[in-house]
């Protein structure tokens, strides 16, 4: 797989027994990225055999305590195993201040740099960058603010037909040009189209992130036709007052977000712990949204 999620904590405010506050990994192409971190999270990262040394970039949503509580624990349990390679860190802008505040009065100095980008509240676009990915942050709307992600690949390079490729007598230094779908000439001038020699690139995808939200339209054009979209529902509809009042969302609103916005797939979480199974939510998202799943921690998602 070269491309999943693996949801490590789905759970609402309150940690139980069986749910953690929110965090998810998300593996791209080596990349290694981790989106909130509540509390517990490192315990949720070393359960699911994440190699937390490996993590690229942590992205935070918002500073509610279930969304970030477990990321100084995190950040020192990775200087304690020695750890030395720097790690990015996106989120509010009040975040840095609270991580080195609590760093610095503990009398901790870390063996790695922490490279904070801050989000500015009402800050909408990209915030990551590379040679495979792009990472947009958009606002959601909640009680402070809050920003979703939405991860999408690239267009992938065209797949080589080697033994095609190597009849054709091209020096190797040409296959860049023809995986990028650039045609090539050999020595004696003569033009080699890249379609001969390559195959269509795999397809790319994308996942949306969604947590802490009231129900919000203006989010569809940033997560429009995504693979994937996890969108929180913390109530069922008979709560429906109290999703408005608390600006959360019931998963029949997060149905309607997936069913405007084309998505393929729409996962559920941040339940809150006073319902006892996921029965009436996933009643009342399926009929609005036939894909619907509720995420399970552990569970990864190929995209
Ligand atoms: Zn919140």
């Amino acid at each position: 797989m070269s491309f999943y999620i693996q949801f490590l904590g789905t759970g609402s405010a309150l940690p139980t027994l069986n749910q953690h506050p929110t965090s998810q990994f998300i593996f791209c192409q080596n990349r290694y990225f981790l989106i909130d971190c509540g509390e517990g999270t490192q315990i949720q990262l070393r359960k699911r055999s994440v190699k937390i040394q490996k993590l690229d970039a942590i992205f935070i949503s918002h500073l509610h305590g279930d969304h970030y509580f477990g990321l100084v624990g995190l950040l020192s349990s990775m200087h304690l195993l020695g750890r030395v390679k720097a790690i990015s860190i996106y989120g509010p802008e009040m975040l840095e201040k609270i991580v080195r505040m609590q760093l610095e009065l503990g009398g901790a100095s870390l063996g790695f740099d922490l490279n904070f980008f801050p989000i500015e509240d009402k800050f909408e676009g990209l915030i990551f960058e590379d040679k495979v990915l792009e990472v947009f942050a958009f606002k959601l709307k909640h009680k402070i603010p809050t920003h979703g992600f939405v991860f999408r690949e690239k267009e992938k390079e065209r797949g080589l037909l080697a033994n095609k490729f190597k009849e054709s007598g091209l020096s190797l230094l040409q296959i860049p040009d023809l995986k990028k779908g650039i045609d090539v000439q050999d020595e004696k001038g003569v033009t080699h189209p890249f379609k001969k020699y390559t195959t269509k690139p795999k397809p790319s995808s994308s996942y949306a992130f969604c947590s802490d939200t009231a129900y919000s339209e203006s989010i569809v054009s940033w997560i429009a036709g995504v693979d994937v979209l996890y969108h929180e529902a913390t109530f069922a509809n008979k709560d429906k007052a109290r999703a408005k009042a608390t600006l959360h969302s019931t998963a029949e609103q997060a149905a309607k977000i997936a069913k405007m916005a084309k998505v393929k797939k729409l996962y559920f979480g941040h339940m809150s712990a006073r319902y006892d199974d996921s029965k009436a939510h996933l009643r009342e998202a399926r009929s609005h949204f036939e894909n619907t799943f509720e995420a399970i921690e552990g569970e990864k998602v190929q995209l």
